[in-house]
């Protein structure tokens, strides 16, 4: 059996770790390989090993480090479908959603390949008489990452090479689900040129994380996972002194006004309730149908569509939807649905029962596509993210009554529209309090060269990902003024100085 190693320095590690875990193929629930877990002591010299290579690195101008990003870029074009093939043996999701996903990763490289354009300063000549000012973003230090299982490759891409090309050294503590994809990433960015000990993948759970946490040489954590992982690591991480932004959970909903195309919002449902088998933070998994004509006529176009769903191994052409990511998590998807049917709510499609028939895929971590509908409130498939392909319907009576349950659920992370109306979006745009809004848009996830970040029990921290958000972050402002002395021809002053 393979075993996944750390990163650390340049080289491929076991480090002091005694223990280890399973890591299995989804699609057949077979464990294909193990993850080694980090002792605290292999935190401590990835982190050492980054400390060493700051100086050097920080110093570089920013132009070399961003050439090192562009040679990763192209290896990353190039070797496109191996990262994204190993995405879909270790997660489940479907090998073209594999390679959106390394995509959308690869965008944040080509966004940070422009740090010497976006680390220019402001200069202020004459503050004062004689004096001038300007400031300079520096680098942080050592900064680590933890991410989560469900987008292996494309959620450390949202932040290592922005925290890099601003000068920083970095220590990835990937999820131990899906581990692979960290390590290979570690060896291509060595192979583009990147010193050693600049990007260090540690393995493990909390034991790492707690060392990271921990480390007095951690200036800043960035985090992407469950909202009460994000609290912790925020409270943690601040009561220690550093920097953190802690992005968590989501409950997304959509909002379907009657004048909305049906077939078009019913269609960008499906792959935004189904897509990666729910297991995404943007996934929309409410659906708020505006008056009892736009609900009926949803489920309506709906139920054709989940029923026609092709749901099956990752790898094959014609799958639409994977596996979740461990029987652990399709365990607790199902005990959602269960939940859901003793809470009242009326199951229209029931995905319980299902597993795949085809060879070798017997055993695989599948759930079918499930649809609730005349879901309230105070249920718990409403209050609580399943993270599975399980899409609720809360009927409500106006728009206003849709604006209201969505600023009543204390996740804020994104959000849709779907009307015709331009007023009515526009309202919506503005007034509606989430982080991320589509109009007509079922998944809103912003560009590289803008920020990913949602609002209230969704991120804890002031900055969100990538873009100029993921610059501020990974930065520091230091800011200089300059008098030169004009020599003999000033007089000495004992006054407070005041410029002007
Ligand atoms: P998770 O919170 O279980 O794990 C995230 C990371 O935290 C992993 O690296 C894990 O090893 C570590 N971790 C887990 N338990 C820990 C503990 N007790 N102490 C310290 N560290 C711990 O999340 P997950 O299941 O891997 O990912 C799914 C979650 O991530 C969902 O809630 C999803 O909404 C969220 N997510 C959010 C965003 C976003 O941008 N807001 C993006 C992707 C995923």
């Amino acid at each position: 059996m393979e075993t996944v190693t750390h990163f650390i320095n340049g080289e491929k590690t076991r480090g002091d770790a005694e223990r280890s875990q399973k890591v299995f193929n989804p699609a057949t629930g077979a464990a294909e390989k193990e993850v080694i877990l980090a002792a605290a002591s292999d935190v401590d010299t990835a982190v050492a090993a980054a400390k060493a290579a700051f100086p050097e690195w920080s110093k570089t101008p920013p132009l070399r480090r961003a050439r090192i990003l562009d040679r990763f870029k192209m290896i990353l074009w190039d070797r496109l479908d191996q990262l994204a093939a190993l995405i879909t043996a270790e997660h489940g999701k479907t090998f073209d959603d594999a390679q959106g996903e390394v995509t959308r990763g690869l965008e944040v490289v080509e966004f940070a390949t422009g740090a010497p354009t976006f680390l220019k300063s402001d200069f202020s000549e004459n503050v004062g008489t004689g004096v001038d000012s300007f400031n300079v973003r520096q680098a942080l230090g050592v900064v680590a990452g933890i991410t989560p299982f469900n987008f292996p490759a494309m959620v450390p891409m949202w932040m290592f090479p922005v925290a890099i090309v601003c000068g920083n050294t970095f220590v990835l503590k990937p999820s131990e689900r899906d581990p692979s994809c960290a390590l290979l990433i570690a060896e291509w960015l060595k192979e583009a040129g990147l010193p050693d000990g600049v990007f260090n993948v540690v393995q493990g759970d909390k034991v790492a994380v707690d060392a990271i946490l921990a480390n007095p040489d951690v200036k800043a954590v960035s985090f992407v996972g469950s909202t009460p992982i994000a609290q912790y690591i925020y409270t943690q991480g601040t009561a220690n002194g550093k920097r953190v932004q802690a992005l968590g959970g989501a409950k997304n909903h959509m909002v379907i006004m009657p004048d909305a195309d049906m077939e078009g919002a019913a269609n960008a449902l499906m792959g935004a309730a189904y897509g990666s088998a729910g297991e995404r933070c943007m996934a929309i998994s409410v659906a708020v149908p505006v008056g009892e004509k736009t609900a009926d006529a949803l489920i309506e176009t709906l139920v054709p569509k989940i029923k026609a769903l092709k749901i099956g191994p990752g790898m094959d052409a014609d799958s639409e939807m994977g596996p979740l990511v461990t029987g652990q998590h399709r365990d607790k998807v199902r005990s959602y649905i269960d939940a859901g049917v003793e809470e009242g709510a009326e199951l229209v499609i029931d995905g319980r029962g299902f597993s795949v028939d085809k060879q070798g895929y017997e055993n695989g971590f599948f759930v079918g596509a499930s649809l609730f509908d005349k879901v309230t409130p105070d249920m718990s498939i409403y209050r609580d993210e399943i993270f599975g392909p399980v899409l609720s319907v809360v009927r409500s009576t106006s728009y206003q009554d849709a604006v209201d349950l969505i600023h009543g659920h204390p996740y804020a992370n994104g959000t849709a529209i779907f009307t015709r109306d331009g007023d009515t979006a526009r309202a919506f745009q503005q007034d509606i309090e989430v982080g991320m809004v589509g109009v007509n848009v079922p998944i809103p996830v912003p560009m590289a060269f803008h920020s990913f970040g949602g609002w209230k029990a969704s991120i804890f921290g002031d900055h969100a990902m990538h873009g100029m958000e993921g610059v501020r972050f990974f930065t520091r402002i230091k800011t200089t003024t300059v008098r030169w002395p004009t020599g003999q021809r000033v007089d000495p002053e004992f006054k407070m100085p005041t410029l002007g």
